[in-house]
């Protein structure tokens, strides 16, 4: 298989026909744009089965994903797409950067969701962006981000309905976009590395964040969230 592309936590490869792509999930785990980072034995296995239900889901309920198939348990065929170059970032409740930012402890409901952007560049460590400077730098049109923001809002949506009834509270998330055949599709993952998970009853943190802040039993808190996935979606 010809590599495309190798990124922090997965490798895209060329598919055996035009406008696909192969995009195996690793085993590594980064955090603060790569400084720190380590091998998780099983990760990419669970982040897989988790993100290809939840895409599943989304496609099942209208949203139009990349996901054309699993191939095994770490592998899946995929629609290739011309990545936006932003990542969207939606809160429902303060955590992390942003309750760092505007010093808002974490836990805080918010009135309203936020929908912010990041410029995808590791050089220079994703930095915000908002909407007027996206479209100076020709990264995006104003009507691309309306698209943008309304997807993110309806997955908002229908994913904090899928966790609830999980069990779990849906804090925040990160997602990414491409264009292919004149339209626009999520692209990515969805998985316990780019949402922030926390038990419905307790508040305990089964997302990234217990590898971020040296919580230990990482891996405990993707595989309770995959088992509760499965427990709803079947
Ligand atoms: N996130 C992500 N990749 C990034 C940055 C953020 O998946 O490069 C996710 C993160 O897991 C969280 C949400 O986006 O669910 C918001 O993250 P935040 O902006 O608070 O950044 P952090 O606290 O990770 O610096």
């Amino acid at each position: 298989m010809k590599m495309l592309y190798e990124g922090k936590s997965k490798i895209v490869y060329a598919g055996e026909e035009d406008g696909t792509c192969i995009i195996k999930y690793k085993d590594t785990a980064t955090a603060g744009n790569g400084a720190k980072k380590e091998d998780l034995p099983g990760k990419g296995r669970l982040n897989a089965e988790i993100s290809n239900l939840i895409f599943d889901y989304l496609a099942k309920n209208g949203v139009k994903t990349h996901l054309i198939k699993v191939i095994d348990d770490t592998a899946v065929l995929a629609k290739s797409a011309e990545i936006v170059m932003v990542e969207v970032v939606v809160r429902n409740v303060a955590a992390g950067g942003f309750s760092a930012k505007y010093g808002v402890p974490e836990g805080t409901p918010l009135k309203n969701t936020v929908v912010e952007f990041s410029y995808k560049s590791d050089e220079l460590g994703d930095p915000m962006i908002n909407d007027s400077q996206i479209t100076a730098l020709g990264i995006s049109t104003k009507e691309e981000l309306e698209t943008l923001k309304s997807m993110a809002l309806r997955i908002d949506e229908l994913m904090t309905e899928l966790f609830k009834k999980a069990g779990i509270r849906l804090i925040d998330f990160k997602l990414e976009f491409g264009r292919a055949d004149g339209e626009i599709i999520l692209c990515d993952e969805i998985s316990p590395d780019s949402c922030r998970l926390w038990d419905a009853q307790t508040d305990k943190k089964m997302d990234k964040d217990r590898f971020r802040r040296d919580l230990g039993n990482v891996l405990d808190g993707y595989r309770d969230v995959l088992a509760r996935l499965k427990s709803v979606l079947n």
